[in-house]
C-alpha cells in the first residue's frame, strides 16, 4: 500500500509477497516503511469480542489459545496457507493485501490491466486454470489468494483502518472489491491507511466448522477451490449458517443464500446436497477452469459434511 505523505512508500510487515513483487518488478516503491515495530502483535478478548493486531504472525494466530477455542474455523484456514517457515514471518495485515497469484500478473512481459491499467487480461483468453468463476469482469478474472481471508468473511470480521484522517472501521466484506473496470485497486484502503487490527464478533461458531481447502499440492500450494462453513446446529438442526469460499472470485466470496437456505433444516447428506447444488447459481467459467463448476460444489459438500460433524482442536 503507497502512503499518502510518499505516494512511491509502501509499508512493509513480513514481506513475504511484497519483496516477490520488488525481485519480479512488478511494483518498484521508492522507499519502504517498515511496520514490525509497531504495537499492533496482540490477540485480546473483551465485552466477548476479541481484536487481533494487524502484525500478528499468521502461525501465532493459529496456535493462539483464544482464537483455537473460540474461532477454530480462522485456526484451520490459517494452517491451510502457505508453508509453516511462511505462516511464521506473514502477518494478518499483509495476508489481508496479499496481490493476487494470476501468473499474467507477475509476469512483466505480459499484459495485465491490474499491474498495468489499460494493457488488457492475458488471462481472459489465456491460462486461466486458476481463475475465477464469480464476479469477474472483461478487465481482470483473477482470484484473491488468501486463506484467512476466506475464515474472516465467514465470520463477519471488521477492519480497523487508520489513516491521515483518522480511523474507521469497516465490514470485512466491503474490504476487498471485485474488479470491475478498475482492477488495479484490490481493496477499499484509501492512501495511506494502515490496517491496525481485525475484530471478531463473540463466539457463535465453536465446535461444526470446516475449512476446506482443495490444491494441487498438500502444501504450499494456492487454493483452487476452498470452502469455509461454520453451522449453529442445535441437535441435529442448522440454526445458522456462514459460508465462504476462496480461489473463485477477487475477494472471498459468501454464499449468503446457501446459508438462508441451510437455517432451521436438518444436518443431512440429502441437505448438503441440495445446498452444494446452489453453489454456482450466476458461475461463469473460462476454457481452463471449467473443472471448478463441478470442484465448487464438491468442496463445499464435503465441507458441510465434516463441519456437521464437529471439530475439537
Ligand atoms: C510460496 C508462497 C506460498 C503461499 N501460499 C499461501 C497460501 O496457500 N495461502 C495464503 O493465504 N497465502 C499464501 N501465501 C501468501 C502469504 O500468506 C502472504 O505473502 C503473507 O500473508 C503476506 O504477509 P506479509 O506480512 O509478509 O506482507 P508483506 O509482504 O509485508 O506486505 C504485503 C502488502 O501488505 C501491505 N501491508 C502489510 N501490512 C500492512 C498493514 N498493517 N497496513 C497496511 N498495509 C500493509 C504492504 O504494503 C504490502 O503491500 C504464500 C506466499 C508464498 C511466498
Amino acid at each position: 500500500m503507497h502512503t499518502e505523505k510518499n505516494p512511491g512508500s509502501s509499508y512493509i510487515a513480513g514481506g513475504t509477497n511484497l519483496v516477490d513483487l520488488m525481485k519480479k518488478n512488478v511494483t518498484a516503491p521508492q522507499r519502504l516503511i517498515d511496520i514490525t515495530p509497531l504495537p499492533l502483535k496482540e490477540v485480546t478478548q473483551a465485552n466477548g469480542m476479541v481484536k487481533i493486531g494487524a502484525l500478528v504472525p499468521n502461525s501465532d494466530l493459529a496456535a493462539n489459545d483464544i482464537i483455537r477455542k473460540n474461532y477454530p474455523l480462522l485456526s484451520l484456514a490459517l494452517e491451510a496457507g502457505a508453508s509453516a517457515q511462511l505462516r511464521n514471518m506473514a502477518t494478518v495485515g499483509g495476508n489481508m493485501l496479499q496481490r493476487t497469484r494470476c501468473s499474467y500478473f507477475y509476469d512483466t512481459t505480459m499484459p495485465c490491466n491490474k499491474r498495468q491499467p489499460g494493457t488488457g487480461c492475458g488471462a481472459l483468453k489465456g491460462i486461466n486454470r486458476m481463475h475465477a468463476i464469480f464476479g469477474a469482469s472483461e478487465q481482470c478474472i483473477a482470484v484473491h489468494p488468501s486463506d484467512m481471508c476466506v475464515a474472516l468473511a465467514a465470520l463477519e470480521a471488521k477492519v480497523e483502518l487508520q489513516g491521515p484522517s483518522g480511523t474507521r472501521s469497516i465490514p470485512f466484506s466491503q474490504f476487498h472489491r471485485l474488479p470491475e473496470n478498475n482492477p488495479a485497486l484490490d481493496n477499499t484502503l484509501r492512501a495511506g491507511e494502515l490496517i491496525t487490527a481485525v475484530t471478531l464478533p463473540a463466539p457463535a461458531f465453536t465446535k461444526n466448522v470446516y475449512y476446506l481447502k482443495v490444491r494441487d499440492r498438500a502444501s504450499y500450494a494456492f487454493a483452487l477451490v476452498s470452502a469455509a462453513v461454520a453451522l449453529k446446529m442445535d441437535n441435529n438442526i442448522i440454526r445458522e449458517a456462514r459460508i465462504a469460499m476462496g480461489g473463485v472470485a477477487h475477494k472471498p466470496w459468501r454464499l449468503t443464500a446457501i446459508e438462508s437456505f441451510l437455517e432451521g433444516k436438518d444436518a443431512n447428506e440429502t441437505i448438503f446436497a441440495q445446498a452444494s447444488a446452489m453453489a454456482t447459481q450466476g458461475a461463469r467459467a473460462y476454457e481452463h477452469n471449467k473443472f471448478k463448476l463441478k470442484l465448487a460444489p464438491a468442496t463445499l459438500e464435503e465441507a458441510l459434511h465434516k463441519a456437521s460433524e464437529g471439530i475439537q482442536l
